[in-house]
């Protein structure tokens, strides 16, 4: 039989303990576990923008989804600052005895396409916005990632996807790790975050959900705000895509993980 599959998604915002989380991961590898990693690197992102001048920018579409504004200087720092995350964590990795191997630039398992209009509202009125380098995921090297599975790797994969006609693009990292999970058809994937899990009434962290079935999906949607709807929605295509079970977990704790496992946070099925 095969061993058990799971996808791990370390957020990009800070407050997460990525030590902890890098403890709770070689701990599943050396007890068989095929582990994949994916990250984001928002902070980082905002903290190398502002470091050089060039001020983060953030877009609302018609819907309400909160997005980067990536154009091509955006995009080059936003692949600095997750390649600089990315050699974080797999150094904390192979500190781990664990054997990373680092998907990044040339060797990206995800394919993209540029969105090449971006609706924005500004004052009331929408904008076009046509010089975006972010993207939508449209493929995953799926025979890449069984691959190093097979030989005991743990791919660690950045927010980044690559396309033929603009090169890298900047995803969503929650979405690219949905993508993952449904490509190696995972048991599991674990979205870990500076919150409990889900809440009901956010910000008010007595009202975390534990379990959400197929049939809440909706109204959990709803109790979702700003870019937590973003992170619902990739546990919906996740689900729909064939991933067993989804959690969304708390990232500050001290095995992250393991609590996330013993049923902490809130569970999606
Ligand atoms: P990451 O960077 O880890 O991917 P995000 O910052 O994009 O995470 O999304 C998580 C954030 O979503 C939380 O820190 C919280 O501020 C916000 N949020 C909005 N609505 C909720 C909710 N109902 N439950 C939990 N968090 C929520």
């Amino acid at each position: 039989m095969r061993n058990d599959r799971i996808v791990i998604k370390i957020g990009g915002s800070t407050g997460i303990d990525q030590n902890a989380v890098c403890d709770d991961i070689a701990e599943f590898v050396h007890s068989g576990a095929g582990v994949i990693v994916v990250h984001g690197g928002s902070d980082r992102a905002n903290r190398l923008a502002e470091s050089i001048g060039h001020r983060p920018v953030f877009l609302t579409s018609p819907t309400g989804h909160v997005s980067r504004y990536t154009d091509k200087e955006t995009r080059d720092i936003f692949v600095r600052a997750t390649d600089e995350l990315n050699a974080e964590i797999v150094a904390a990795l192979e500190a781990r005895q664990v054997s990373p191997r680092a998907l990044i630039h040339g060797a990206s398992a995800l394919w993209g396409e540029r969105k090449l209009a971006i609706r924005s509202v500004e004052g009331g009125k929408t904008r076009v916005i046509r010089d975006d380098y972010s993207g939508r995921i449209t493929g995953v090297d799926a025979r890449q990632l069984e691959t190093l599975l097979q030989e005991g790797f743990v791919p660690v994969l950045p927010p980044v996807a690559r396309s033929e006609a603009d090169g890298l693009l900047n995803v969503d990292g929650d979405r690219a790790a949905a993508a993952v999970a449904a490509a190696v058809e995972a048991d599991q994937l674990i979205i870990i975050s500076n919150v409990s899990g889900l809440l009901q009434h956010y910000p008010i962290e007595d009202s975390l959900v534990a379990h959400v079935t197929q049939e809440d999906l909706e109204r959990a949607m709803g109790w979702a705000q700003g870019r937590m709807k973003r992170k619902v929605m990739s546990v919906k295509a996740a689900l729909e895509s064939g991933v067993r079970r989804v959690a969304l977990a708390d990232g500050r704790v001290a095995h992250p993980l393991r609590q996330a496992l013993a049923g902490g946070g809130t569970w999606f099925d």
